[in-house]
């Protein structure tokens, strides 16, 4: 189903109907049925017209009038028929292809890194699940029906303005050829790219919208505008100017295309007064005229369904090129001789990471490593590589080169599942879903007793939160107004942790809490997830970190310095100016106290 060179985006598309495919082919016949029946209806009303005109003024020798009146609403009410049978095919179809696309998408993504959704950006990855592909249901149900009708009536309209008289049938063809030229102007490789410029404007903004709203606590609290969100700012901008320069190019084959499907009329009546001119007005072109009068109104209508088809075919490509690209990205390979890590230890060695977009490595040439049950603390700078670090110990990304051990077997040789036991990570932001505490905790462990609940949230210092909670570890979170400070969810979340007992933790330490009593009780639950483990922590404030076996200070993504605590403030280094720093935003922060 994903191979590489796709022959086209609807049989790319196609592939995704599965037995439904069948529905969509017949849908098409049934759709191309429609478009000549569309014409008879028209066929009778001139019959009426031309009895009427051939009988005058004897009205009464017009027999035929009530039979051709009948079969016209006959023929309304087959092409309605076989129009609903052809939609309702299509949507039977196109239903299928949007589901399975979603499926496969969200499938795809569930084995891609966890690293994935932050470097593409989330609200790139949500706009691609939902709208690429229901933009595949609108054009499969509904656009490519009309497509098929669209081709099929004028052809048949050709035909039958020649049988007539090919003179009026140059005239209408005049206008319809004209605005075909002008529609495939705005269709070529220029406009395809313009779609696809299109569609990252908006996706930029997508994902940028997504972002503001995220900051809308740093927003208001500083009473800042949109316009400190630059980039949002930016993207909305951006938007805006291309839309702009989009009309603009677009302009003159719009307003052409338009002038030419609404010209038919002129070029009639024009060729009529050639015809007739000195007077020469027979009965027969008065009818034949009348006939091209009452098609003329269907070329407008079926030449705007052909405009807007071809903008959609262009909205598919494009749509499908977003599909692959999630699609194309590669999942985390499993190795196929799954290995089991023996022992706790960790060790980074010579790792280098790029992000995709980024010029310089988050981490270059990295080494550090740790012994069983130690406690290793990752500080530094802003940006400094450790969150990344981190991430690549528990293979949130794979390395681009180097290794990442544990228990001397490489990360990405240990099976998924077990490596999921091996490495619990407890993030800043922890992340708790609006489900019972209990069931949170379970995620770690699903068949956990309710005693191994109880003690592991008792370790983790989460009595009083219970206690406080109306239906305690089985309070919904999120429900009748129970929520959980921020200090509080890292208790619970360390609490997950406890009871997963992985012998390798890794910890990012928030960084703020709103109160010191809940900071004491954080860092009590800290102490009781680190027992009997390997913990790779990543320290925000030094003084949590006084006590660890060992002190990677990261810089630019290379170990600057490392050791022990007072081993480093002998060095002084990058660590000895950080800690003199700290000392004196601390003293600082007291002073102001008094
Ligand atoms: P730290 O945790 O020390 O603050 P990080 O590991 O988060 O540092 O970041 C290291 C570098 O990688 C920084 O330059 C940062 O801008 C970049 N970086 C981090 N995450 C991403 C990402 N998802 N996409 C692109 N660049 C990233």
């Amino acid at each position: 189903m994903k191979e590489k060179k796709k022959p086209s985006a609807f049989s790319a598309l196609m592939d995704y109907a599965g037995g439904h495919k069948a529905l969509t082919y017949f849908s098409l016949i049934l759709s191309a049925i429609t478009g000549v029946l569309a014409l008879m209806p028209f066929v009778y009303l001139w019959r009426i017209i031309k009895e009427v005109i051939e009988v005058s003024p004897n009205f009464s020798e017009a027999v035929n009038i009530t039979y051709n009146g009948r079969m016209a609403v006959l023929f309304s009410l087959i092409y309605m028929l076989v129009y609903f049978g052809a939609l309702m095919c299509s949507h039977l179809s196109a239903f299928r292809v949007a589901g399975n696309m979603k499926k496969d998408l969200l499938h795809h993504i569930a084995k891609l890194p966890i690293g994935f959704a932050d470097e593409m950006g989330s609200g790139k990855v949500r706009r691609i699940v939902t709208e690429a592909t229901s933009s595949t249901e609108t054009m499969l149900a509904h656009n490519l029906p009309d497509m098929v009708q669209a081709i099929v009536t004028p052809i048949a309209m050709v035909v039958m303005l020649f049988i007539y008289d090919w003179r009026f049938g140059l005239a209408c063809l005049v206008p319809i050829i004209s605005a075909f030229a002008m529609t495939f102007r705005m269709m070529g490789p220029k406009m395809a790219e313009d779609m696809r410029q299109y569609q990252n404007s908006l996706e930029s903004m997508s994902n940028e919208a997504v972002e503001y709203v995220r900051g809308i606590p740093v927003v208001k609290t500083f009473g800042q505008t949109v316009f400190s969100f630059h980039r949002f700012k930016k993207s909305i901008d951006d938007y805006g100017d291309f839309c702009l320069k989009y009309t603009f190019e677009c302009r003159s084959s719009m307003v052409l295309f338009t002038m030419f499907i609404n010209s038919a009329f002129a070029f009639l009546i024009g060729l009529a007064l050639f015809l007739t001119r000195g007077g020469a007005a027979t009965q027969d072109i008065l009818v034949n005229f009348l006939f091209y009068v009452i098609f003329t109104p269907i070329i407008t209508t079926t030449m705007m369904r052909v405009m807007f088809m071809s903008e959609n075919s262009l909205k598919i490509d494009d749509a499908m090129a977003r599909v692959n690209s999630i699609l194309d990205i590669k999942p985390l390979a499993e190795a196929k001789e799954k290995k089991t890590p023996s022992g706790a230890f960790v060790e980074i060695k010579n790792v280098t990471y790029r992000y995709a977009e980024n010029a310089n490595p988050a981490v270059k040439n990295l080494s550090l490593s740790s012994d069983k049950d130690q406690i290793v603390a990752l500080v530094g700078p802003s940006g400094s590589g450790k969150t990344t670090a981190a991430g690549l110990i528990s293979r949130f990304f794979d390395v681009q080169e180097g290794s990442v051990t544990i228990g001397g077997v490489d990360v990405r040789e240990i099976g998924k599942d077990e490596l999921m036991n091996t490495v619990s990570y407890v993030f800043q932001d922890s992340k708790l879903l609006k489900r019972s505490i209990a069931d949170n905790l379970r995620i770690a462990k699903p068949d956990a007793e309710d005693e191994e609940i109880h003690n592991a949230l008792k370790a983790a210092q989460c009595d009083d939160i219970i206690k406080r909670l109306p239906q305690g570890v089985d309070t919904v979170l999120g429900s009748e107004g129970t929520y959980l400070s921020g200090g509080e969810q890292q208790r619970i979340a360390i609490a997950r942790a406890i009871l997963k007992k992985a012998p390798v933790v890794i910890l990012d330490e928030a960084t703020a809490f709103a109160d010191p009593e809940n900071e004491v009780l954080v860092q009590k639950a800290f102490m009781e997830l680190t027992k009997n483990s390997t913990v790779i922590m990543i320290a925000h404030r030094l003084s949590t970190i006084r006590n660890a076996d060992k002190i990677y200070v990261l810089d630019h993504g290379e170990v600057a310095e490392s050791g022990r605590h007072e081993e480093l403030l002998e060095k002084n280094g990058l660590y000895s100016s950080m800690w003199k720093e700290y000392k004196s935003a601390i003293s600082w922060k007291v002073g102001e106290a008094v």
